[in-house]
């Protein structure tokens, strides 16, 4: 059965749960709603599965974060991403899993302190193999970095896949989901018993479930049912370098963390970004473009610590670069929100991503735990609620993605 159709208007349309969004985020849940038994219809706007933010990232994870919500969600998707063909039964799946490691650099004295401690909070929370290094430790094991390195925490089992082979495997695996694409979500009908239809340009679907996983239009969504979320969108960008014998094939991702820019391998070229601190929040884009200028920008901040990029640079034409470009969207605490919302019957949320890749998987699982009743909404740290009652997180360090 061909399940990722563009289809003709819809007549009579219903469905278990209907989710708004077809990037990794949606289709992870879909593929959880599926797993569950309930009869799944994604709808989404775009002529292709992950084509708007999710395919500007650099498709990363780590399980490097303080905060326990976050911790446990990334540790949780790592077993997925480890595990994915067991887990979505398509036996010899594969995701182009890489366990590259993520390293955490400074060059300031004065923040060796910080990252002792954060590789302490890390523990806290359950991410026992991240491990501190100092200035020499760094040098021994990736001697092309800059000898001005004081100190970086690093975990091996860290690393990158294929957004795009994961968005397929959940959409291919999700026996009871149907993806519409080239389908545009346009209003949620609501009655007295809470959620009664998701409104579309191809017609309505009677629903009693709606997640939205709308990614930057998530804030419009919610209008659509009355609620205000306290989120934002904030463009970010990225590069991509055609493969150069400079560049080292086996290295981690690394990130400075003085002047947020990051660099990992792929494919003997390299994936680059950098978090513009002059970049301002932005309204919801269905096409978000690169700036011409941010190649150049974003291989000045990465050569700071890894100084190979300068003579790669000497050999660089306009052709071996690319740039992209997507949303990040974050709120308050800059943690996503999940579960359903009180006073809303039926409408459950899943956004709010600035690192929404690497959670997609144990995010949709929640999502779909709370729809099913298997886990209960008031133990869900990343409920819509925490803002009101006060509850949210102390900020994360590093690489936070705002300013
Ligand atoms: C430069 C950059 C680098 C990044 N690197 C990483 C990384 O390494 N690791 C990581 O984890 N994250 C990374 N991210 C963040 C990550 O890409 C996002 O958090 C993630 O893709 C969010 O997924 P999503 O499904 O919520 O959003 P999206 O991928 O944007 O999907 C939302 C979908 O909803 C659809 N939609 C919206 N409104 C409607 C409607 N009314 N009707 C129908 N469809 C609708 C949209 O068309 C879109 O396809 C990066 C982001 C950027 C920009």
């Amino acid at each position: 059965m061909r399940k990722i159709l563009t289809p003709e208007p819809f007549a009579n349309k219903s469905a278990d749960a209907v989710v708004i969004g077809g990037g990794i985020i949606g289709v992870a849940t879909a593929f959880w709603l599926s797993r569950a038994g309930l009869k799944t219809i994604l709808v989404e706007m775009r002529d292709g599965l992950s084509t708007l933010t999710t395919t500007a990232s650099i498709e990363s994870f780590r399980a490097q974060f303080t905060e326990p919500a976050m911790a446990a969600l990334a540790l949780e998707s790592i077993q997925v991403w480890e595990n994915f063909a067991q887990v979505t039964g398509m036996e010899g799946y594969e995701i182009d899993l890489h366990h590259g490691g993520y390293l955490f650099l400074t060059t300031d004295e004065a923040a060796v302190a910080d990252v002792r401690s954060t590789v302490d909070g890390y523990h806290k929370v359950g991410v026992t193999d991240s491990e501190f290094f100092s200035g020499e430790e760094v040098l021994k094991r990736w001697p092309w970095l800059s000898p001005e390195i004081k100190a970086a925490a690093y975990r091996a089992k860290d690393g990158w896949f294929s957004a795009h082979e994961v968005t397929q495997g959940f959409a291919r695996a999700a026996a009871h989901a149907m993806f519409y694409l080239r389908t545009r979500a346009t209003g949620i009908e609501t009655d007295g018993k809470g959620v009664a239809a998701v409104l579309t340009d191809r017609g309505r679907i009677a629903t009693r479930v709606v997640v939205n996983a709308a990614g930057p239009f998530a804030i419009e969504v919610a209008r659509w049912v009355g609620l205000e979320l306290p989120i934002y969108q904030m463009r970010r960008q990225r590069v991509f370098v055609a493969p150069h014998p400079k560049i080292p094939k086996e290295a981690p991702l690394v990130m400075d963390v003085d002047n947020d820019s990051y660099w990992r391998p792929e494919t003997g070229g390299a994936l680059l970004g950098w978090h513009d601190p002059e970049e301002q929040r932005s309204d919801p884009m269905e096409n978000p473009q690169g700036d011409w200028d941010f190649p150049a920008m974003n291989l000045e901040k990465v050569a700071r610590l890894s100084p190979f990029w300068m003579e790669v640079v000497e050999d660089l034409k306009q052709d071996d670069l690319s740039v992209y470009a997507g949303q990040y969207v974050h709120s308050p605490d800059d943690q996503p929100i999940l579960g359903p919302v009180a006073g809303i019957p039926g409408f459950h949320l899943n956004c709010a991503y600035w690192p929404g890749v690497m959670l997609s998987a144990a995010a949709g699982r929640w999502t779909c735990d709370m729809i099913t009743g298997r886990m209960d909404p008031k133990s869900n740290p990343l409920r819509f609620s925490r803002f009101a009652e006060g509850v949210t997180a102390a900020p994360g360090a590093f690489m936070r993605g705002r300013h």
